[in-house]
C-alpha cells in the first residue's frame, strides 16, 4: 500500500524503513517541515520522495502522523480531512488524552486509529531512525471501539509487521500509566543531568568519573526538548501525581540518611530490588 509519514525522525522514519522491508509499503511520501530532515529521509531512502502534505494525502492508503504531541492534536483533523474514504489514518504521540479528544466528533473519526508504540532512544531525526526499533515492544491502541473494524485490521497488520504488541486502553488510563513507567523517568534523567552539570562545574571530572551507572542513569536526558515539552504539558496532571510520589520517597531517602539509619535504607533498597523480577533482566 501507498504510505504517507508526517515527521520523518526516529518514529515515523523506523516505521517506513521496515514497513518497506517487509513489503507492506509499495510506495512512500515523506512529508516534513524541517527541510534538512525531509532531505536527509530522502537521501537514507527512508522514503521515495517529498509531498507537499494535500498531495501526499490524497494518493495514500495509509498515514503515520509522527510529529511532537501538541502538532498532532492541532494537525490531525486537517489531515483526516484531507484524505480518501479509504484511507486509514495512525499517530503515535506518547500521550493520548488530548489527541483523543480533538478527534471525538470528527466526521471521519472511524478512519482513525489511536496509538503509541512504548519504543524509542534518546536520539532524534532521521538518522536515528533504525529497522527492528519496534521488535517485540508493546503498542497500546486507544478508543477501539471508535475505529471503524477495517480501519483497525489495517492497522493490526501494519503493527504486525513492525512485529509490535498491541493492547488496548482508554485514554486517561494509558496516560497515567505513562506517567508512571516513562515521564517520571524522563523528568527523572533530566534533573539528574542537570544537577550534576550544575554542581560539577568542571566538564572534564564529568567526563573523566562518569561510570557506567550515571551514563545509563543520565542517558534520557539527551532527549530532545522539543518532543519532551508537549509531552509533559499535556499530561502535568498525571505527571504532577507521579512527582509528588518520588519527591516524598526521595525525602524519606534523604531523612533517613541524615539520620544514618542504615538498616531502613538497606530495606528500602531490598524493596526496590523487587524490579529484577518484574523486568526479568
Ligand atoms: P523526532 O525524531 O524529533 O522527529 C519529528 C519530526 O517531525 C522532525 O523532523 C520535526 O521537525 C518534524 N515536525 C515537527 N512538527 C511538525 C509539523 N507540525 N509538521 C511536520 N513535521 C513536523 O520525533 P520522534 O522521536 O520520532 O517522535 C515523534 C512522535 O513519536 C511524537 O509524538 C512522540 O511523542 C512519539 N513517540 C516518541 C518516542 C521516542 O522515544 N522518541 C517513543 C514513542 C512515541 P523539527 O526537527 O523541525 O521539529
Amino acid at each position: 500500500m501507498k504510505v504517507t509519514v508526517i515527521g520523518l525522525g526516529l518514529i515515523g522514519g523506523s516505521m517506513a524503513i521496515t514497513l518497506r522491508k517487509e513489503g507492506v509499503a509499495t510506495e512512500l511520501f515523506g512529508v516534513d517541515r524541517n527541510e534538512a530532515n525531509a532531505a536527509k529521509a530522502v537521501e537514507l531512502q527512508i522514503v521515495d520522495k517529498i509531498l507537499p502534505e494535500n498531495e501526499a494525502l490524497s494518493k495514500s492508503d495509509f498515514v503515520i502522523v509522527s510529529i511532537p504531541v501538541n502538532a498532532t492534536a492541532a494537525l490531525l483533523p486537517s489531515v483526516l480531512d484531507a484524505v480518501s474514504d479509504h484511507t486509514v489514518v495512525i499517530d503515535v504521540g506518547s500521550t493520548k488524552n488530548l489527541i483523543s479528544k480533538a478527534m471525538t466528533n470528527h466526521p471521519k473519526r472511524m478512519q482513525f486509529v489511536a496509538s503509541h508504540p512504548i519504543a524509542g532512544t534518546e536520539y532524534s531525526g532521521p538518522t536515528a531512525a533504525f529497522h527492528g526499533l519496534f521488535e517485540g515492544k508493546t503498542n497500546i491502541v486507544c478508543e477501539r471501539e471508535k475505529s471503524s473494524e477495517r480501519a483497525l485490521a489495517t492497522a493490526l497488520k501494519v503493527f504486525d509487521a513492525l512485529k509490535l504488541n498491541t493492547i488496548y486502553m482508554e485514554p486517561q488510563e494509558h496516560d497515567k500509566h505513562v506517567a508512571y513507567i516513562s515521564h517520571l523517568s524522563h523528568v527523572s534523567s533530566f534533573l539528574l543531568g542537570q544537577t550534576v552539570l550544575d554542581i560539577e562545574k568542571d566538564e572534564k571530572n564529568i567526563f573523566d568519573l562518569a561510570g557506567s551507572g550515571f551514563a545509563s542513569t543520565v542517558r534520557l536526558a539527551k532527549s530532545s526538548p522539543d518532543m519532551w515539552a508537549p509531552i509533559f504539558e499535556q499530561n502535568a496532571e498525571y505527571l504532577g501525581q507521579a512527582l509528588t510520589e518520588y519527591i516524598m520517597h526521595l525525602q524519606k531517602f534523604q531523612y533517613l540518611l541524615m539520620k544514618k539509619d542504615s538498616q531502613a535504607i538497606h530495606k528500602i533498597m531490598t524493596q526496590a530490588n523487587d524490579i529484577k523480577r518484574v523486568l526479568k533482566n
